[in-house]
């Protein structure tokens, strides 16, 4: 084929696809044109994931009428003159060409009127063709609706996620944009329902609370530093509060939100020991710094940024970090049982009833485990039984050693106890799941994304031995667990499924089954460092011995390693050496 031009629109497109990637890229772009507008009070509404509709109004500056046409044009801007001025923004649009892309794949209507004018302005783009221009009243301030995103580019509709993961991906967004402008009064209306609100009234602590949940802000920790020219100011989790992902790290430079590899390990590092590796802080970042030292014009969609003298960035990151946790010392927490006498069947061998450790403050997290990955039992025969075994005892807290007729086996003791309440827990599927209700049902409240992920898994919940119900809000209330995890923090197992829901962006409703179940089980199992009586080794190796498949824990990692007679004679040069 010939070199040719490609055709505007073609072109258009092209470029559409750099800014506007998903429903919620339109979101970001057109929140961050009313926040640079000065707005004080901005409005969003989303209908099915923003597929339909995103519209976003404000209280801002206004567009004059005769520059609506204009700003859906491309390359057009008023917050830049020259080449030099990039390296002075201040506004966190500025190369205008935001409105025009999404213009180019979707039907926007731009609405607005300028502080001065008597009257408001009226356009409808679709696929980048005027189709209607009118004069209309309404108050000061900006409303843009963008309805059937992607109608014209029918490919990029179908690279979407899951409507549920679109929407988190909104409601995330704006919730970190709440938190970064707590001057601003943000509300999103998702699908009729209101799913966020801040009231902008200037207090970072009460947005927190407002967005992410009470509990949240009740735990996390306050930053603040001030180092010559660099301002940090933001929230951390305390070191008992932690994700098993650095999703819920959150950083912005200059109100513009940023996705920093640099940044998160600056602030992953200054937590060093005291998180278990693997697991990762909740934090959200504020750093303001000159604009001359950082470059923010290096990303298609302005998420990354570069600084001009990086280490002096996270050097005072961490100095932030690290003062933080130090000026916060945890008090000693008590963990009240407060369980109702059991009268219910429990699954757990009696003589287990004493193995499980009942503090969950801080729960044991095996390291790279893999997300989505259950092992579910295999429905044929033959199975892949074990010989009987004779236990001769326990290593290290954590192993058991036992003999069958070809050699010896070393147990993990929680992957082989995982295994075995996992395979009576399946035993139980369509039966009634044992569970015990809690004296004092316990209220609890989630992040946005996080609550509308368990209001949709609530049914599997509940089919599990859960009762959990939705309480309004964010919040939810558990009544019940299942039995095996009778003397745990109920609240802790509810907020770990709920963390492993939201892993995976769109997990099969049977894997989310297996998956409940199995962070159920691994709740419940003895841990490493547990020493067990002579009997409860028994009794492990027993129920192991019944399991259809005894050799791998329901992550897939190994319960045992087998040193067959043969491999014991070899390596002792008893035989075939030669
Ligand atoms: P950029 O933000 O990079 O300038 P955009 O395409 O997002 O580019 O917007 C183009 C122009 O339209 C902006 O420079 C601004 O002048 C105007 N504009 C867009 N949205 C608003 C708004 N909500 N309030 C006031 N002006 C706006
Ligand atoms: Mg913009």
């Amino acid at each position: 084929m010939p070199i040719r031009i490609l055709a505007d629109e073609v072109a258009s497109q092209i470029a559409a696809g750099e800014v506007v990637e998903r429903p919620a890229s339109v979101v970001k772009e057109l929140m961050e044109n009313s926040l640079d507008a000065g707005s004080q009070r901005i409005e969003l509404r989303v209908v099915n994931a923003g597929k339909d509709l995103v519209e976003v109004s404000d209280d801002g500056c206004g567009i004059p009428a005769e520059e609506l046409r204009l700003a859906v044009a491309r390359h057009a801007t008023s917050k830049l003159n020259s080449a030099e001025d990039l390296f002075r923004i201040e506004t966190l649009g500025f190369r205008g060409e935001a409105l025009a892309s999404i213009a180019s794949v979707s039907r926007l209507t731009l609405i607005s009127r300028e502080k001065n004018a008597e009257i408001g302005k009226k356009i409808v783009v679709e696929g980048g063709k005027l189709i209607a221009s009118e004069s209309v009243g309404i108050p000061v301030g900006t409303l843009v609706r963008v309805e059937n995103l992607f109608f014209n580019v029918p490919a990029r509709l179908k690279f979407l996620k899951s409507d549920l993961t679109e929407k988190n991906q909104i409601v995330q967004l704006v919730s970190r944009y709440t938190l970064a402008y707590p001057q601003v009064r943000f509300r999103l209306v998702q699908d009729d329902k209101e799913v966020l609100h801040s009231h902008g009234r200037n207090n970072r602590r009460e947005v927190l609370a407002q967005v992410y949940g009470s509990d949240l802000a009740k735990q996390m920790l306050e930053v603040e530093l001030e180092d010559e020219d660099i301002h940090i100011a933001g929230f951390i989790s305390p070191v008992g509060v932690s994700r098993s992902n650095r999703r819920e790290i959150t950083f912005f430079v200059n109100g513009r939100w940023v996705q920093d590899a640099g940044l998160s390990t600056a602030l992953i590092q200054a937590y060093h020991t005291l998180l278990m590796v693997g697991r990762y802080p909740i934090a959200m970042l504020f750093v303001e710094i000159p604009p001359d030292l950082v470059d923010v014009n290096v990303h298609p969609a302005k998420a990354e940024v570069r600084f001009r003298d990086a280490d002096r960035v996270f050097r005072a990151v961490q100095r932030a970090v690290k003062r933080a946790l130090l000026a916060y010392s945890p008090a000693p927490q008590l963990n009240t049982p407060n369980w109702q006498s059991s009268t219910f069947d429990s699954v757990v061998d009696p003589a287990w009833g004493m193995a499980h450790d009942g503090d969950v403050a801080q729960p044991a997290i095996e390291p790279g485990e893999p997300a989505g990955q259950i092992n579910q039992q295999p429905v044929h025969l033959p199975t892949d039984s074990l010989p009987l075994l004779r236990v001769i005892g326990q290593v290290g807290a954590a192993y058991l050693v036992a003999e069958g007729p070809d050699g010896l086996y070393l147990i993990d003791q929680h992957a082989a106890h995982e295994r075995v309440l996992f395979e009576k827990f399946m035993r139980e599927a369509g039966k009634e799941i044992p569970s015990q209700a809690l004296l004092h049902p316990q209220t609890f409240d989630l992040p946005p994304q996080a609550a509308s992920v368990l209001q949709s898994q609530l049914e599997v919940l509940n089919r599990w031995g859960f009762e959990v119900e939705y309480f309004g809000g964010n919040a939810f209330r558990v009544r019940r667990i299942p039995a095996i995890l009778s003397g745990m923090d109920p609240i802790a197992a509810v907020r770990a499924l709920v963390e492993d829901f939201e892993e995976d962006e769109t997990p099969l409703q049977t894997e989310i089954e297996a998956r409940v179940i199995a962070r159920v089980c691994k709740r419940a199992a003895v841990k490493a460092g547990q020493i067990l009586s002579g009997e409860e080794q028994a009794a492990l190796v027993r129920d192991l011995e019944r399991c259809q498949s005894p050799r791998t824990c329901p992550h897939g990692r190994p319960t045992m390693i087998h040193l067959s007679v043969d491999l014991l004679e070899r390596q002792f040069g008893r035989r075939g050496s030669r």
